[in-house]
Parts: C-alpha cells; sequence; structure tokens
C-alpha cells in the first residue's frame, strides 16, 4: 500500500489534470475554476456532492456558499472540521445556472471522483444527495428518501468502502423536517469511523507499460519552447 506522502503527491497530479479538463465542452468553456475538492488528503470520512454552484466556481473550493456552512455546522456537532475530512463533488465544474448535470457529464467526470477515492483512501463515504448516492451505488432507481442514514459496504472501483447516504445539505436548509433527518443520520458518523477497516481487493496485477522511446530517429534540433506559465500548487491554494 502507498504512503500518505505519495497518494498525495498523486492526487496532485491529478488535480493538475483536472485544471485544464475539457472533456465536457459547456462546462469547460462557461466555468470559472475547476473544484477539484479540498481537504485532508488521507482523510478517514469523505463527502461527496453534487456540483459547485456559483460560490465555488469563483473560488475553485467545494461547499463555499450556504449549504457548505450547514455542512461546517452538522460537522462541528460531531466533533470533526473542514481539515479532517475531504469534500469533493460528483462533477468538477459547474453547470451553468446550476442546472442538474447532464448524465453524459457524470460519465466523464466520474474517473476524476473513482481516482480520488483511491488515492485518499476513505473508510467511510458520505454521499449528499441523489446524483452522488446514484453514481457511487451505480444504481440510477432508488433515490436518497429511500437510501440516507442507512450504511452499506460497497466495492468503488479498487477500495472498498462503507457508503453512507446523506440528504444534500442545500436541501436541508429550506425544509427543517429534512434538517432533522440529515442531523440525526450525521450523528451515526463517528460511530462508522469506529468500525473495524474492511478488506480490500487485491491491487490489479497489470502493471501500466510505459512504451519505450523510439531512440533509432535522430530528430531536428527543437525549437526551444516557451517558458509555460508556473501553475499554482494545490497546496499553495489551501486544497488539501
Ligand atoms: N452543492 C454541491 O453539491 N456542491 C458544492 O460544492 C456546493 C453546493
Amino acid at each position: 500500500m502507498a504512503s500518505a506522502e505519495t497518494r498525495r503527491e498523486e492526487l496532485k497530479a491529478v488535480w493538475q489534470q483536472a485544471q485544464t479538463c475539457a472533456k465536457c465542452p459547456e462546462l469547460a468553456s462557461t466555468r470559472t475554476k475547476v473544484v477539484f475538492g479540498a481537504g485532508n488528503a488521507d482523510a478517514d470520512l469523505m463527502f461527496v456532492g453534487e456540483a459547485p454552484g456559483a460560490n465555488e466556481d469563483k473560488q475553485g473550493l467545494p461547499f463555499v456558499g450556504q449549504a457548505g456552512k450547514l455542512l461546517d455546522t452538522l460537522l462541528g456537532e460531531i466533533g470533526l472540521t473542514r481539515a479532517e475530512v475531504f469534500v469533493v463533488n460528483t462533477l468538477k465544474c459547474r453547470p451553468p445556472g446550476n442546472r442538474d448535470p447532464l448524465p453524459t457529464e457524470i460519465d466523464a467526470c466520474q474517473d476524476y471522483l473513482f481516482r480520488q477515492l483511491e488515492l485518499i483512501e476513505p473508510r467511510v463515504v458520505c454521499t449528499l444527495g441523489n446524483f452522488a448516492t446514484k453514481l457511487l451505488r451505480a444504481d440510477p432507481a432508488t433515490g436518497i428518501t429511500r437510501l440516507h442514514g442507512r450504511e452499506e459496504i460497497r466495492r468503488i472501483g479498487p477500495r472498498t468502502v462503507r457508503l453512507y447516504p446523506l440528504y444534500h445539505p442545500a436541501a436541508a436548509l429550506y425544509t427543517p423536517s429534512m434538517l432533522d433527518i440529515l442531523r440525526t443520520d450525521f450523528g451515526r458518523i463517528p460511530e462508522l469511523l469506529t468500525l473495524p477497516a474492511l478488506e480490500q481487493p487485491e491491487p490489479e496485477e497489470a502493471e501500466l507499460v510505459v512504451p519505450e522511446p523510439d531512440v533509432a530517429v535522430e530528430l531536428a534540433e527543437p525549437e526551444p519552447a516557451p517558458e509555460p506559465a508556473p501553475e499554482p500548487h494545490p497546496a499553495q491554494l489551501g486544497l488539501f
């Protein structure tokens, strides 16, 4: 198993890759910032929301608006802070006008989420709302109303985790009865974190084969490339 530092370095590489992602042409052309996720890159607890809103898009950080404030309050009530958990979204870019994520966008973006799960190695993954729940349970037919507050053991890509679906804080903001349920469901998180670590699947046997460069071909001296503008580092941005 890779060390936390190695996994964090790899996570930074994925962050870098996501910065210029253009898999969804509409989102790539309308976003201000890619919202990759933030928190402790070695967290036991991860939250997966839906997609960035206007505030998140401006700041490049997840859950910084009203729903984020509620998330912070609920975390505080169970003795946790944002710095101890990792928070991501199903989509890394804001859908214009806060429309729902499209199936094609969820499809295009899911590898980033699966890589995040693989590299952060959380034990408990809380899905917030329908989009994250349906994706990570691979069951588009069953919604959050039926599933919230019931943990299940799920294999997600190369990891086995305790998946714990919760109502989305944005929905709970305006519906007091839903907020009560969300608060009660949050109350079980500390207990879930104390449950024994789950057995993990064997790592894939096949190693990625990097092809050798073709050394037989002599190339003309290339023009020196212009200096690329230095990319900010995720740590510099206070992400993880
Ligand atoms: N809602 C989400 O699902 N994600 C955010 O980052 C903010 C609001």
